[in-house]
């Protein structure tokens, strides 16, 4: 039986392809390693700041991290992450810093995850998406949540300590569900965020509470979002979402009820749309196709069953 999971596999979603990166994580405590890493002549470091990096276009047409060998990078250890290996042994660093550097050249440019997802290889991508959500993790735990004093990085940014109390605080993962509903007619539940657009819709999403399973959590927030009651619940694939600090879990549900009150606060409207129906909505402009790097987009195609229409990014 081919399951949601086998038809989503056919080919990665952004920032989950295999980067060919293997992350050492033996080496982030070992300094002299660490030290023999950085001081390599084939080591490449790039600079991480707000969630954006330089990202540069080669001459045969390929987006690329502008990297540096770390002898031309500052020494700035106190914000040093180590993100691994590649297969040829090369060893590549993140700096967090307050700016990104100048470019002598001028086709590189800044770029943050949602624009870089779509563009860079996937090596590219997997680093940068550690150390996006490394920087987002550092930037909002610089104080102990046991005692309250000033934390220290440590462990090549996967660590912060604090000097007062001991404690060793580990990077946070949120968990969020996305779910794709369907109900016994085969139509899917769109919703549209009320901060958003006029005409665009998409998947409904929220965050797993504590004390819940992620089922639990599908069918909670299906319910507050579009009243709809949801029964089975099939898991499809997950997509690292540090924006800040995200993990997207992404389903197909089974809705076990039609009529939608949906909750005014997250949510101004949801329809049900036949795979016709979207496909009219769509050509006639009603319904603005989803863009983006998201699982969301993922989870209507796979439904819809063919590509969705292309959008660009700025419309
Ligand atoms: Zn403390």
């Amino acid at each position: 039986m081919t399951t949601w999971t086998d038809r989503c596999a056919d080919h990665p979603l952004p920032l989950t392809a295999p980067s060919g990166i293997d992350r050492a994580a033996h080496l982030r405590l070992d300094e002299a390693s660490l030290a023999a890493a950085w001081s390599h002549p084939s080591t490449r470091v790039f600079v991480v700041c707000g969630g954006q990096v330089l990202i540069d276009e080669t001459p045969d047409g390929r987006t690329e991290l502008v990297t540096t060998p770390s002898f031309e990078a500052p020494l700035t250890e106190a914000h040093r992450y180590f993100l691994g290996t590649d297969e040829d042994g090369v060893s590549y660093f993140a700096l967090q810093k307050d700016s990104l550097p100048g470019r002598m050249d001028q086709s590189a440019r800044p770029a943050g995850l949602r624009e870089a997802g779509h563009l860079l290889g996937p090596r590219d991508a997997g680093l940068m998406v550690h150390a996006v959500a490394l920087e987002n993790w550092q930037r909002m735990h610089r104080f102990c949540s046991r005692c309250g004093e000033r934390t220290v990085i440590a462990a090549a940014g996967h660590i912060r300590r604090c000097p007062a109390c001991g404690a060793e605080h580990y990077p946070r993962t949120d968990p969020a569900v996305i779910m794709l509903v369907t109900d016994d007619e085969d139509r899917a539940l769109l919703g549209r965020q009320m901060h958003w657009p006029e005409g665009r819709f998409s998947t409904l999403a929220g965050f797993v509470e504590p004390g819940e399973s992620i089922e639990q959590s599908v069918r909670r927030e299906v319910r507050e979002e579009s009243g709809i009651t949801v029964g089975e619940v099939e898991y499809v694939a997950s997509q690292p979402w540090p924006f800040p600090s995200s993990l997207m879990l992404g389903f197909i549900a089974r809705a076990t009820s039609t009529g939608i009150v949906v909750d005014g606060d997250e949510i101004s409207e949801a329809r049900w749309f036949s795979r016709d129906e979207l496909s009219a909505a769509f050509d006639s402009g009603e319904v603005l196709p989803p863009y983006g790097i998201s699982i969301a987009a993922r989870l209507i195609e796979l439904w819809y069953g063919k590509p969705l229409p292309k959008q660009g990014p700025g419309s």
